[in-house]
């Protein structure tokens, strides 16, 4: 299996072989067709298996122009190096395409952030402080956010985020697509999938060595 045997947008197919990756990885594979139907997922696999491209090579493929000056596409992930770390490997994806991407998180200044998005970004990766914030002085409209992701929720739960993500939610269309990555399924992101999500398809890789 190579990516070509995946439905990938070609600009995007493009700026894999120029990377040089040639083979996608089980979590990359196995979630990718369901993600492209619009179905909601949660999607498990260990450190370090590529489940940002797993959810970027769907979600990027099924992205379309508009000239909608809101986010098409929220990102939410726990920590600012995170922000930092999707921010490029969408850069990475996308040199072909007309999109543009943007980080946003705590610590910083929040009008330098405010005044990137009102650029208008297709992309908005952040955690959710920081995004709940700029929503809230107006600088931020997530009603175009048909395609949601929670990175590493259970790293975004245990650190306390999820009165800002339920903040959040509300500010979502209500027709959209909800995709859950994580490391670890633990109590805790499993009662938070049972309130806020009905029945993702659950898309698992295995551990190495097992
Ligand atoms: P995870 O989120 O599961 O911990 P990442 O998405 O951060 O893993 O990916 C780990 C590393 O593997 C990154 O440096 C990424 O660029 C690289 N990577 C991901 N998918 C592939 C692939 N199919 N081929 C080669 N390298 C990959
Ligand atoms: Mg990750």
């Amino acid at each position: 299996m190579t990516f070509h045997d995946l439905n990938i947008k070609k600009p995007i197919l493009t700026a894999l072989d120029e990377l040089g990756y040639t083979t996608p990885t089980t979590i990359q594979s196995a979630g990718f067709s369901v993600m492209m139907s619009g179905k909601d997922v949660i999607g498990l696999a260990q450190t370090g298996t590529g489940k940002t491209l797993a959810y970027l090579l769907p979600t990027l493929s099924l992205w379309k122009f508009s000239k909608e000056p809101h986010p098409q596409i929220l990102i939410i992930v726990p920590t600012r190096e995170l922000v930092v770390q999707v921010v490029r490997e969408v850069e990475k994806l996308t040199p072909h395409m007309n999109l543009a991407v943007g980080g946003v998180y705590g610590g910083a200044n929040i009008n330098t952030q405010a005044s990137m998005v009102l650029q208008g970004l297709d992309v908005l990766v952040g955690t959710p402080g920081r995004i709940f914030d700029l929503t809230a002085n107006g600088s931020l409209q997530l009603k175009h956010a048909k395609k949601v992701v929670i990175d590493e929720v259970d790293e975004t739960l245990s650190l306390g985020f999820r009165p800002q993500l339920m903040r959040i939610f509300d500010l979502l269309p209500e027709k959209r697509q909800n995709l859950l990555f994580s490391a670890t399924l633990s109590e805790e992101v499993e009662g938070f999938l049972g309130v806020f999500f009905e029945n993702p398809i659950r898309v698992e890789a295995a551990r190495v060595g097992t």
